[in-house]
């Protein structure tokens, strides 16, 4: 609705919440006393992907952290203190890092181009790339960047798992799973990437199976897969240290 003015934002939402209520009765009532989501969705800030019409979720079923390319940084407090909310005091049971093909983040980390202010932020996901390029390299260069997409959701799911909230939450025994998803704007479907993490098994063996069922999705069919012997991936400055990612977790087990 391209013609749409900031008024007709007020009125269509008025008109959803008198919708609301008739449809509830005192729906609103009851979300003031208490949020409790079962779900934390960490996605990419892109309009096309909206967590909870994708999910069919009502207001109060998922907590919700966006930003650019869906990405996770270690020191990134705004994330982590998104996480630590929704793992402590929301005691959420799934936490969801969605990608979505396409994404103009990744596809500018892929190609190296200048964005401006966004290019640092862009950056943690070209060391994806480069941690990946053998395998990027090997793949046809029109999926490139979908392949890309998944491999930064893999890394993210890596990067939430190891975090001192999830690390302490394992440790005194509490149930939350972490799970790796992508969106398809062309098609609306998300795809489970299979790679869920719920701190009983080693997140190494985990994350290298999930990087290698990218690599062999999106490799050509029938063509088999080749895995780029460590001493070639390594040593070049241009062509960085990588066996896909095999030695990417921080910890062995969490
Ligand atoms: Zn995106």
């Amino acid at each position: 609705m391209p013609n749409e003015s900031l008024e007709d934002l007020f009125a269509h939402n008025r008109a959803w919440s008198a919708q609301m209520e008739r449809d509830r009765p005192g729906f609103f009532t009851s979300l003031v006393k208490q949020q409790t989501p079962k779900y934390m969705w960490i996605g990419c800030s892109d309009s096309r992907v909206p967590a909870n019409q994708i999910t069919g979720l009502e207001p109060g079923e998922v907590f919700v952290h966006r930003n650019v390319a869906n990405i996770v940084v270690h020191s990134d407090l705004n994330a982590l203190s998104a996480i630590q909310f929704a793992v402590e005091h929301l005691k959420v049971e799934h936490i969801m890092v969605v990608g979505h093909y396409g994404c103009a983040g990744v596809k500018a980390a892929l190609s190296g181009a200048r964005i401006g202010l966004a290019d640092n932020w862009i950056r943690h996901i070209q060391d994806v790339r480069d941690r990946h390029i053998a395998m990027l390299e090997s793949l046809p260069e029109e999926v490139r960047v979908d392949a890309l997409c998944e491999l930064n959701v893999a890394e993210q799911v890596v990067n939430v798992a190891v975090s001192t909230v999830m690390v302490d939450a394992w440790s005194r025994g509490q149930k939350v799973r972490i799970h790796g998803w992508s969106f398809g704007v062309h098609d609306g479907l998300l795809q489970d990437l299979q790679m869920s993490v719920d701190g009983s098994k080693p997140l190494d063996a985990i994350y290298k199976a999930a990087v290698q069922r990218i690599r062999y999705k999106w490799s050509k069919p029938g063509e088999a897969l080749t895995i780029v012997p460590r001493s070639k991936a390594e040593g070049s400055p241009s062509q960085p240290a990588s066996l896909d990612g095999a030695t990417r977790p921080a910890s062995p087990a969490v």
